[in-house]
């Protein structure tokens, strides 16, 4: 599905590389802020079909179970939209083409705080989560602000957009935290429709190892369950 249409606005767009990709990184900060009257939409650059150990399930099929399980996340969170853009698993790469694609979606949703996977991230880490963070950085700055980056995306109805905030979740270098004391079931709740993806997971107890990250994210703070992230705040 491609963006076709301009929608309202949203206070938060969230791109991710894969289905639960978002519930891992910031499900609790999602559902936090949509509690509070905010309103979230969600990109899903991949369908996540190379998603499994079992040689029995053919991409089409998992793809198709994947995005059922993304929607049924949003859905415990609250999320207003979700769209997927369909791309290959394990096939994200830096192009001219995916950042004009990135830019279309958050000139459609004109967010003030975009949350993605950092790029920073050293040694391992999936490819795709490296490649979205910097294409979805460069979108936001400079190519969704300025109205020269794509003339024809002017033509399309896609105006510029300055989007204010930008949230990196699996950073090493967080300088950001959210309490999400009173949404750690939520984020639980919505990890746990991810079914194809919980079942291979290698923790047999996935509420405490879950806990325990979250706790471990909080140390320092007032509270005792979060999300941590790098912030960068685009100079206007
Ligand atoms: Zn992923």
């Amino acid at each position: 599905m491609k963006v076709t249409v301009q929608a309202d606005g949203v206070d938060v767009l969230v791109v991710a590389a894969h289905p639960d990709d978002a519930e891992f990184g910031s499900a609790g900060t999602v559902a936090r802020w949509t509690r509070e009257g905010k309103t979230v939409a969600y990109a899903l650059c991949t369908s996540g079909e190379k998603g499994t150990s079992d040689r029995n399930v053919s991409p089409e099929r998992l793809a198709k179970v994947r995005e059922r399980e993304q929607l049924a996340a949003a859905e415990v969170l609250g999320v207003r939209e979700v769209e997927f853009l369909r791309y290959a698993d394990q096939g994200l790469e830096d192009t001219p083409e995916l950042r004009k694609e990135i830019v279309r979606v958050i000139r459609k949703y004109r967010p003030f705080t975009v949350i993605t996977s950092d790029p920073y991230r050293r040694y391992v880490w999936h490819r795709d989560h490296r490649v979205i963070g910097q294409v979805v950085l460069d979108a936001v700055y400079p190519f969704a602000r300025d109205h020269l980056a794509y003339p024809d995306l002017l033509d399309e109805g896609f105006e510029p957009h300055k989007v204010r905030e930008i949230l990196f979740w699996a950073s090493e270098d967080i300088n950001y935290r959210v309490d999400i004391t009173e949404t750690f079931h939520l984020k639980l709740a919505a990890l746990r429709r991810h079914e194809s993806q919980v079942k291979e997971l290698p923790m047999p107890d996935l509420e405490t190892w879950l806990k325990d990250r979250c706790r471990s994210m909080a140390e320092g703070e007032s509270f005792e369950l979060a999300e941590a992230y790098h912030r960068v705040e685009i100079p206007s």
